[in-house]
C-alpha cells in the first residue's frame, strides 16, 4: 500500500496530548464507563453508546491512527468496532507513505511501518545523511544505523552487478557508478 498524505496530520510518536480532548476521557464532570468501549459481540446497547460518543469526539482521527499504529485490535476505537478495524490493521502493516518518509527525514518523530523505515534508510543513504543523523531519526544506535547503511550499499551494489550482468556492462563501469553513490563517511 503506497500512499501520500499531508505531513501535518501525522501524529508524533509518543504524543498522547490528543487524549485530553477525547470524549471518552473520564473526569469528575464526564463520568464515562470505559467498559462500553469493550462490548461483547451481542451487547448492542454498549456498542451504540460507544459509537455515539465517538461520533461526537473531536480527536476521532488521532484516536484511530493511534489504535492502528499501536496495534490495538480490541474494543471500539476511533468510531470503529474491532471487526471494522481488522482490515485496516492488516493494511497498515504494508503502508508505504512517502509523506511520512519525507517528514521523518526532515526531523519529524512519527510512526513508521517497516517498509517506511527501509525507505528512510535508502533515501538517507542516497542523500548523504550521516550515520549519526540516521540513528537519531530512527531512534536506533549509531552501530545499528551503520549496519543499515552497509546493507543498503550492498543491496545497491548487487543490484548494479545484476544489471551489468544482464546488459554486459564491464565491472569497471559499475565500479565508477558505485563510487558516485558510495557515501564513504555514511557507510
Ligand atoms: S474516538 Fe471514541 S474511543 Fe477514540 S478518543 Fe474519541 S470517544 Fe474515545
Amino acid at each position: 500500500m503506497t500512499t501520500t498524505t499531508t505531513p501535518e496530520r501525522h501524529r508524533s510518536l509518543g504524543d498522547h496530548t490528543w487524549q485530553d480532548q477525547a470524549v471518552c476521557h473520564p473526569s469528575e464532570c464526564n463520568p464515562v464507563d470505559p467498559e462500553v468501549f469493550f462490548p461483547g459481540p451481542d451487547e448492542t446497547e454498549k456498542i451504540t453508546t460507544a459509537l455515539s460518543l465517538c461520533g461526537q469526539c473531536p480527536v476521532r482521527l488521532a484516536c484511530l491512527d493511534a489504535a492502528l499504529e499501536g496495534g490495538e485490535t480490541h474494543g471500539i476505537r476511533g468510531g470503529l468496532t474491532q471487526e471494522e478495524r481488522a482490515p485496516l490493521h492488516e493494511k497498515i502493516a504494508k503502508r508505504l507513505d512517502y509523506a511520512r518518509v519525507n517528514a521523518t527525514l526532515a526531523g519529524r518523530d512519527i510512526h513508521l511501518t517497516s517498509a517506511e523505515r527501509r525507505a528512510v534508510v535508502l533515501a538517507g543513504y542516497r542523500q548523504g545523511v550521516t550515520v549519526e543523523r540516521l540513528a537519531w531519526l530512527l531512534k536506533i544506535t549509531e552501530e545499528h544505523a551503520l549496519k543499515l547503511y552497509r546493507e543498503t550499499r550492498r543491496a545497491i551494489r548487487n543490484r548494479d552487478l545484476q544489471q551489468s550482468a544482464r546488459t554486459g556492462q564491464t565491472s569497471g563501469a559499475v565500479g565508477d557508478r558505485l563510487e558516485r553513490i558510495d557515501f564513504g563517511t555514511a557507510a
